[in-house]
């Protein structure tokens, strides 16, 4: 069977001239699974009986399967997914004054082991598919609906969930193509942000297939904390990626990088660090968002202390950079940033592996 949900305009015109079908039907069907939420082909009324019949038989709308739905106090919002042997995957969504953000997830677990990072330390099992991924904002946005005034709930996506997005480059940039599209969520490319540790040529590619606002976890300001913390950084130091951040502005559609910095206690926050930060990124129009650390058992790290994050970010902004920090929402039901686990059954074994050696210390 043939999963629809895996298609975006150009594929799914592609699949259906293949089946012998008028192309046109491409922007109808992705109407009715995105834009309307619908699965089942006996409510495409547009669409002749005939067709939908033959389509009915040879394809299917199918999302993972839904496992959980949770609500925190706050309003923020959790759904786990289950995508099979892997385990299972989780999206947020953050209401806030002016907009609704979902949180979406690329891979399961993530085989970058950056240090303080829960998904990180779970190991790697698999990319998800198209249809994982946007089955992720397809379930939230049939969940939440719209506002009175009939404007989506979902206003924002930021691809800052599980895994690293430009590791699984197609399958994010197809998903993402979906978000974007009209006649599925019509999302602006300002409103999808996509978050990497700094994969370099695929920023690069990125900026010519399908520029979206992006963010830089940064989270060092020199090459030798950042190859311990991020060890992408052995791969792609931080003059490349400063270098990087410049060439994609020249297409994004924003006109600044978003450098995210998680603080972490004593090791990355000193007043050493925040000046050695502001002569790094001196040639790169951007934006700080410090994120507070998020714990999580046997991390070995701290979340920085209050006085420290506030004297941080005050360098910064003397400095002149607009600094926003992170709020940390959905606490109570473990949905903050760096806590989505999930459930990955780790391929790498890395996890009981980790799970060993806590035991042997
Ligand atoms: N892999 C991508 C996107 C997912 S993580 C990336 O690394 O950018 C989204 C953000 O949360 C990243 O900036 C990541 O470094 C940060 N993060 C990871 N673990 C965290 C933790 N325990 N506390 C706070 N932020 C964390
Ligand atoms: Fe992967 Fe991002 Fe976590 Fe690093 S911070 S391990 S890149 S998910």
């Amino acid at each position: 069977m043939t999963n629809l949900l895996d298609f975006d305009l150009a594929g799914m015109t592609e699949y259906l001239v293949s089946q012998g079908e008028k192309p046109f039907r491409a922007k109808q069907l992705l109407r009715w699974i995105h834009h309307f939420g619908e699965s089942d082909f006996a409510n495409m009324t547009d669409i002749a009986k005939v067709t939908r019949e033959k389509l009915g038989k040879v394809t299917c709308i199918t999302p993972p399967a839904l496992v959980a739905e949770q609500a925190s106090e706050d309003g923020t919002r959790k759904w786990a997914l289950n995508v099979g042997q892997a385990g299972a995957i989780e999206t947020v969504f953050i209401p806030e004054d002016d907009r609704g953000t979902l949180c979406v997830s690329s891979q399961v677990g993530c085989a970058l082991e950056c240090t303080f990072c829960s998904t990180g330390r779970q190991g790697f099992n698999r990319n998800l598919t198209v249809a994982e991924i946007i089955g992720q904002v397809w379930w939230a946005n049939k969940s939440l609906g719209r506002d009175p005034k009939g404007e989506r709930i979902i206003s924002n996506v930021v691809m800052m969930g599980m895994g690293e997005p430009l590791a699984n480059y197609d399958n994010v940039v197809t998903a993402m193509r979906l978000m974007l599209d009209d006649h599925a969520y019509g999302l602006s490319r300002r409103r999808v942000t996509l978050s990497t540790s700094g994969i370099v040529p695929a920023m690069d590619r990125l900026r010519e297939d399908c520029p979206v606002a992006l963010a830089v976890s940064l989270h060092a300001p020199n090459d030798a904390l950042r190859d311990e913390i991020v060890p992408i950084n052995k791969k792609y130091p931080l003059a490349q990626l400063m270098e990087a951040c410049r060439r994609y502005l020249e297409k994004a559609p924003r006109d600044f990088i978003t450098f995210e910095y998680v603080m972490l206690d004593g090791v990355n926050d000193t007043d050493e660090h925040a000046r050695q930060l502001i002569a790094l990124v001196k040639d790169v129009p951007c934006k700080f968002n410090l994120i507070p650390f998020n714990p999580f058992p046997n991390s070995g790290y701290a979340r920085s202390k209050p006085e420290q994050l506030k004297r941080f970010r005050q360098r910064l902004i003397d400095a002149g950079f607009v600094v926003t920090v992170r709020r940390t929402r959905g606490d109570d039901i473990d949905a903050a940033c760096g806590q989505l686990a999930g459930q990955v059954m780790d391929k790498t074994q890395r996890q009981i592996k980790w799970q060993q050696l806590q035991k042997d210390e």
